[in-house]
């Protein structure tokens, strides 16, 4: 009989998402005519720019006539695409990113998810914790986690982020192989400052690790101090890969497309002693199993470049960041410490000394028919917070707070 991968058996199952789903259901079946805002989804409400719509509009109009018609594309993205990205998200601010460099995809996700196909099968791979669950389930597919006990994979190294570091980790006793780190950080809203942010690049260079970085959310970042790249430290080139997405950045989450930056220079070993550029890797994976983001999507990602586009997608970020620090002032208010939200669209509240996660996700459920994520979902270190989003209409946002600002 045909075995399955039973590393997918190993898998835990989403218990968080379906059992607030299951609590949001009672409480509405129970509460007819109540309307129920979610301050839990980790998705953009605001519709495309018009920037955007128009250069789809365009791109569709080429798709329908045969002297401009494009079938496949490069696998690595087309290249008007790669050298707006280069000229606008690192060259403009001085990075020596080529656009070579860049692989454009159909999401971040899949590109975090795909990319520890590259390293051993026993490699060492360390999170934070909390964690953008993602980077743990990949390697746990990939049979890199080892066993499950007590809420903890043997084989990943844990970086416990909480009230106690400043959100800031600390390097690990043991040495990992690959570090995935997300800054603005998905779920706790915190960031790295430049120094923070140094000290993990050459812990990186000391020990000859990998850092994979996630910064799905540099667009919300205010302060100039803050890196928007882990390519504005010295050194990063050599030992940093970089994820970007247009998801949170221009309302991409339907369109789908994303970027790694893998520098020429950065090399790994090759398991004989030997050295090997994972750039051509990544190339050798995508031309394989990818046949790349599709034309048009790719020419509504170019759109948000243009001057008008880079405006109108600074608005609705703007509008975002107005709900989180809004949102964050109502908690606070509520006598609550309040996390992130600043540089981030995600707000992480460290909840009452009386309750657990859970038990404050149900207090808001039922006083005030909000509905919130318990950080308890995002791994072990994540109990005692719940996260809040900053994605809703600002109508209902305005109604939360409201709602929050009752309960004072
Ligand atoms: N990285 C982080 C930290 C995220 O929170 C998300 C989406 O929620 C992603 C990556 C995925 O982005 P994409 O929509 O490009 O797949």
């Amino acid at each position: 009989m045909t075995t399955v991968n039973v590393n997918f058996l190993a898998l835990r199952s989403s218990y968080l998402f379906v059992e607030t789903a299951r609590k949001v259901e009672a409480f509405r079946e129970a509460n007819p005519g109540k309307k129920v805002i979610s301050l839990g989804i980790g998705d953009v409400t605001r519709p495309l720019v018009p920037a955007v719509i128009a250069a789809l509009r365009k791109a569709v109009e080429e798709m329908g006539a045969a002297a401009h018609f494009r079938g496949y594309g490069p696998e690595q993205g087309y290249a008007f695409l790669r050298e707006a990205i280069a000229g606008h998200d690192y060259r403009a601010r001085g990075l020596d990113i080529d656009p070579d460099e860049i692989f454009v995809s159909d999401g971040a996700k899949c590109d975090l998810g795909n990319f520890q196909e590259l390293f051993s099968a026993d490699s060492i791979v360390a999170v934070t914790d909390p964690v953008y669950p993602v980077y743990v389930d990949s390697n746990v597919m990939a049979g890199r986690a080892g066993a499950y006990v007590d809420g903890r994979w043997q084989r990943i190294v844990y970086l416990p982020c909480g009230k106690d570091n400043d959100f800031v980790p600390d390097f690990p006793k043991r040495r990992p192989d690959v570090i995935y780190l997300c800054y603005p950080n998905n779920p706790t809203g915190t960031v790295l400052s430049r120094q923070a942010l140094r000290g993990w690049v050459d812990y990186a260079r000391r020990e000859g690790c990998v850092i994979l970085y996630d910064s799905a959310y540099e667009a919300y970042i205010q302060d100039e101090d803050i890196p928007r790249s882990i390519y504005e430290l010295e050194g990063a080139r050599e030992v940093a890969v970089e994820f970007r997405s247009f998801s949170k950045t221009a309302g991409f989450t339907g369109l789908r497309c994303a970027y790694v930056v893998i520098p020429k220079d950065m090399r790994v070993g090759d398991g004989q002693g030997g050295k090997v550029a994972l750039h051509g890797l990544w190339n050798r994976r995508q031309c394989t199993k990818y046949n790349g983001c599709p034309y048009i999507v790719q020419r509504a990602a170019e759109a948000i470049y243009s001057p008008e586009g880079k405006k109108q997608v600074l608005e609705v970020i703007g509008e975002y960041q107005r709900n989180a620090a809004q949102l964050g002032a109502a908690i606070r208010d509520m006598g609550l410490d309040v996390h992130g939200g600043v540089h981030a669209p995600y707000i992480w509240v460290s909840v009452p000394g009386d309750t657990d996660s859970w038990g404050f996700f149900d207090r808001l459920l039922h006083s005030a028919a909000l509905v919130c994520t318990p950080g308890a979902g995002f791994g072990a270190n994540g109990e005692g917070y719940v996260r809040l989003t900053a994605f809703g209409a600002p109508e209902d946002t305005r109604e939360a707070i409201a709602r929050l600002r009752a309960q004072c």
